[in-house]
Parts: structure tokens; sequence; C-alpha cells
């Protein structure tokens, strides 16, 4: 049957904090997410053409609209997600300074350079580079942070010029599309920007079609995707999972690191790749940290709320991520460990797990190895630093870390963590930091976000050399003559050998 006289599929969206259907989106098919590419990709050469500052008059607009309708966004984001209204706040505000962000600084980190050339013999040339962007950006997004991950990726590369097509998680397609919709519509911005919906077959299409993909999610999608883009030499940047260490040294303030230890393991249910799961603690201080991390997550409250912030954790966005974390925690007790608080899932309806701390824990464990997700930390006592350190790099992931105790102490023991980031005497802070990059090493990925990287990763340098003065032929352009091969020769040679003999060509004696 042709494609156009198909039943068209539906993704159903539900609300995880309490089960009900909320949408049924339709699910864009190869052909539509080839259309789609094609048609913003018409549009992209006029908004490249606009420059920095036309471009950013747009974004500024897209900027002003977030703020004004910020309530809405995170109501629809709130309801796609479970999430309760303490873990939306950040992601408006976060776009708003992002776009700010490389608006302001998007000369310094993309525009023209003149550079001086290394050598006299290129003095006659007027060297240059621009950064043109990739003329189609494909974003795929995950469904943890749907608006700041799938925008926060995608506007630099519109600030950078390109067109945009995003593919938001088949759990969350809502917000998105409803800030792809005021685009055009309310704020009738260039057809730059657009989004298409499905699971993994709608993101393989955009792979196939796209000129740059710009990937977050876990790590297994991740290498699917590297493989798909290898078969168009498509480039990719790839956020993907972790395990985040902290390490909690015996000089730390104690009531910190704890309430830190809380909110980084809890928050958005610890659904977060910045999340801390695991914690390392020297021996001196590890009865009282456990004891005061403890007390804070019992006290956490969790459930649904509205507008009104009156819970901590919310639900499990993803229907299989709570199986996951489930067997996480089983798995731990299972071979020996203890559950302080919490430890299994919460009481219908919508899907939850209970905050749940573990001690007793090693890394023969699936819930020190392997990225749980969820609200669920494991604390284990160690030695020293030296051990703490090891253990802290005993993973395949290296996206961040923290590290509590003495400032000085604290900063040159984080210096030798192998991660994209290390916050000391803070936890997650350094995705907010955007003027510093942030991304993986190992297996958490390849590339970065935020920073100068943030967006010159979306461009493709073209080096432009400008002949500012210059006779009918070049030395080196034919004829060759023996006398013209020999003034080349003792002219390179002057300028490239570092001393006499060779300068003047002497034989050696
Ligand atoms: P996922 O890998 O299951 O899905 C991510 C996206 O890829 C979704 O939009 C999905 O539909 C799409 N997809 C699935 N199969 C595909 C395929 N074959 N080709 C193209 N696209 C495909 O991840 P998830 O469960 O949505 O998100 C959770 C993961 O994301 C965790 O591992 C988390 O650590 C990671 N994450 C990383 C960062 C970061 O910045 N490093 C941020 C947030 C989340």
């Amino acid at each position: 049957m042709p494609e156009t006289l198909q039943a068209q599929e539906t993704l159903t969206v539900l609300n995880p904090a309490t089960g009900e259907r909320i949408a049924d989106v339709p699910v864009d098919s190869p052909r539509s997410v080839a259309d789609t590419v094609a048609r913003v990709r018409a549009s992209q050469p006029e908004w490249e053409a606009l420059g920095i500052e036309g471009r950013f008059r747009w974004l500024a607009r897209l900027r002003d609209w977030l703020l004004d309708n910020e309530e809405r966004v995170l109501d629809t984001m709130q309801a796609e997600t479970g999430k309760v209204r303490g873990d939306t706040a950040a992601e408006t505000i976060y776009l708003a300074d992002l776009i700010n962000f490389y608006g302001s600084k998007a000369e310094r980190f993309i525009g023209d350079e003149t550079v001086r050339p290394h050598s006299a013999l290129m003095a006659s040339k007027k060297l240059m580079v621009q950064h043109r962007p990739y003329p189609v950006v494909g974003v795929i997004s995950p469904w943890n942070f749907p608006l700041a991950l799938a925008l926060g990726d995608a506007l630099p590369a519109l600030q950078a010029g390109a067109a945009v097509v995003v593919k938001p998680s088949e759990f969350t397609p809502l917000g998105v599309e409803e800030i792809v919709r005021a685009w055009k519509g309310e704020i009738g911005a260039p057809d730059v920007f657009d989004c298409v919906h499905g699971a993994g077959e709608t993101g393989g299409a955009l792979v196939d079609h796209v000129d740059f993909v710009q990937f977050t999610g876990s790590d297994r999608t991740g290498r699917r995707v590297m493989a798909r883009a290898a078969e168009t030499l498509t480039p990719v940047s790839l956020e993907l999972g972790g395990k985040d260490p902290m390490i909690v040294l015996d000089d730390a303030d104690l009531d910190r690191a704890a309430n830190a230890a809380a909110w980084g393991s809890m928050f958005n249910s610890g659904q977060v790749c910045l999340s801390v799961e695991r914690i390392y603690v020297e021996e001196p201080a590890y009865d009282e940290f456990v004891a005061k991390l403890t007390g804070e997550v019992r006290k956490l409250r969790q459930g649904a709320d509205g507008r009104a912030p009156r819970k901590d954790v919310g639900a499990m966005t993803s229907p299989n991520q709570a199986a996951i974390v489930e067997d996480h925690v089983s798995d731990a007790i299972s071979s020996g460990a203890r559950a302080l608080t919490g430890g299994k899932r919460g009481d219908g309806p919508g899907d939850y797990f209970e905050p749940t701390v573990l001690v007793d824990v090693d890394h023969s464990m699936k819930v020190m190895r392997e990225e749980t997700f969820g609200p669920v930390v494991g604390v284990m006592k160690v030695r020293d630093e030296e051990e703490a350190l090891r253990l802290a790099n005993d993973t395949p992931y290296g996206l961040a870390a923290s590290v509590f105790g003495e400032k000085a102490r604290a900063e040159r023991l984080g210096r030798r963590i192998e991660a994209g980031a290390v916050n000391v005497n803070d936890v997650i802070v350094n995705y907010v930091a955007m003027d510093v990059p942030m991304g993986g090493w190992k297996q958490s990925g390849i590339g970065f976000r935020h920073g100068e990287y943030g967006i010159r990763k979306y461009c493709r340098p073209e080096s432009v050399i400008v002949t500012r003065f210059a006779g009918k032929r070049e030395p080196t352009w034919y004829p060759y003559t023996r006398s013209r091969r020999g003034l080349v020769t003792r002219v390179a040679r002057a300028f490239n050998a570092r001393d006499w003999r060779r300068r003047l060509g002497l034989r050696k004696s």
C-alpha cells in the first residue's frame, strides 16, 4: 500500500504521575522526516544570511515568549513527565539564559577570524577563517528534561545559522511541539525550526537526512546512532549516560555534603544524567554523614503536585525506568546491601519509586556499576582519599563528579577524577555554568555542549586566503626551471633552518 494511504501510527502520551492518557501524537514516517528536513533546508541559506545579530533578534523573541508563557509551558512538561513543580522550575529560565549567553558570545565564538601568518613566506596573503554552519542539525533528545535538553542543543545551532529538526522522546513530545508551534505561529519566525515525532525508526530517519547529529540519551542508543551516521559520514556529538560519584572527605562540612547528596541523588527522581549515583565517604566521617543523609531523604515528600510546589520527589517518567531501578535495588539487597530508607516501588496511581539510601554496597553490584537513573543512592565507606579516587574512577562512564572537603584538598583530588566536570563542594551545578564545557569522557559521550564548544561544533571552519599583492606568477608555479627551483629552495631554507650551515645549504664537513 502506498505510504500516504496507510493508517497513521500515533504515540499515546501518558501522565506518569497519574497514569492518565493526555494526548495522541501522530508518528512521522521516514518519508515525512525527509520532507521536513528538505523544507527547513530550503530556508536555511536565508537564515544564515541574517548574520549573528539578525538571528539573535528572532531567538530573543523566543526568549520573551518562553518567559511570557512560562506557566503554560511548565504545565505541559509537568503533565508529560510526572515531575513535581520544583523540578520543572529551572528549564525555561535555563533556556532564556542560554539564548542570552550565545546571543552575546556568538561573535567571539564563531565570528570571522583574521589569523597572522606563522611564516614570512605567507606575508603576501591575508588569512581568515569563517565558521559556517552545517545546513541542517538533527537533535535527538531524551525524556528526563524534555525542553532543556532538546532546545538547549537546538538554540545554539540556530544561533550558529543552522536549521534544526528536533526529535523529542516518544514519551515526552508535547513540550517541544508547543514551542515549535509558537516559533512558527505566534512568533512568526523563519521556517528553520521544526520537530518530528516517533521512536527509533523516526530517529534513525533523521540521522539519515541531516548534516550533523546532536544526540542525548543512553550509551546503548548512542552507539546505534553513531553506527547509522557512519553510513552517510555524518558527524555526531553524543551526550550519554553517567554513574557520577561523590567523594566526601573527613574535613567536609557534613551538613552541606548530606544536603547536597540528598538533592543531587533525588532531584527529578534521580532521572538526571549528572545525578549523584554513588558516594564514597572517608571512614572518620562515614557514620555521621550516613545518618544525616538518611535523615534528609526520609523527610522527602513524594507524589504529584500542581502549580504550587507541595512535593519534593515526583514520578518515574519512562515506563521502563522503574523496572530498571527495582532490578538494581533487588540485585544489591540480595548480595548483602541494606536499604536505610525506601527500597521499593511506591503505591499507585502513577509510577513511583521510593527515595532510597543503600549501604553495605560494593562494586560487584549493578547499583554501583550501571546507570540506575532513579531515586537511589549507594554509600560506601573508604579508608582514605586514594581509595575513594580509585573507586570513583572504576567505571566505564565519565560524565561528572563531585568532591566535598576542605577546598584546596578537595580541588586537588577532584582534578584527578576522570570525568568531563568536577564540582567541588557542590553537585550538578556544572550544567548551568554554561561558560565552561559540559560533556562526557569515556562512554559518557563524544563532544561537548556549552561555552565555545557548544556552538562551534555546529560549524565547519572555512579558511579564506586572500592574495594581497602578487606578480603574474608565483615562484612555485610553471615553468619549473633550475634557477626558479634554486631560488625557492634557498628562500625556504633561509626561513626554516635554525642554524647557519643548513640555512646556507652547506654540506656537512
Ligand atoms: P534513549 O537512548 O532510550 O533515547 C534517547 C532518544 O533516542 C529518544 O528520542 C529515542 O526515541 C531515540 N532513539 C531510540 N532509538 C533510536 C535509534 N535507533 N536511532 C535514533 N534515535 C533513537 O534514552 P532515554 O531513555 O530517552 O534517556 C535516558 C538516557 O539519557 C540516560 O542514559 C541518561 O543518562 C541520558 N542523558 C544524558 C544526558 C547528557 O547530557 N549526557 C542528559 C540527559 C539524559
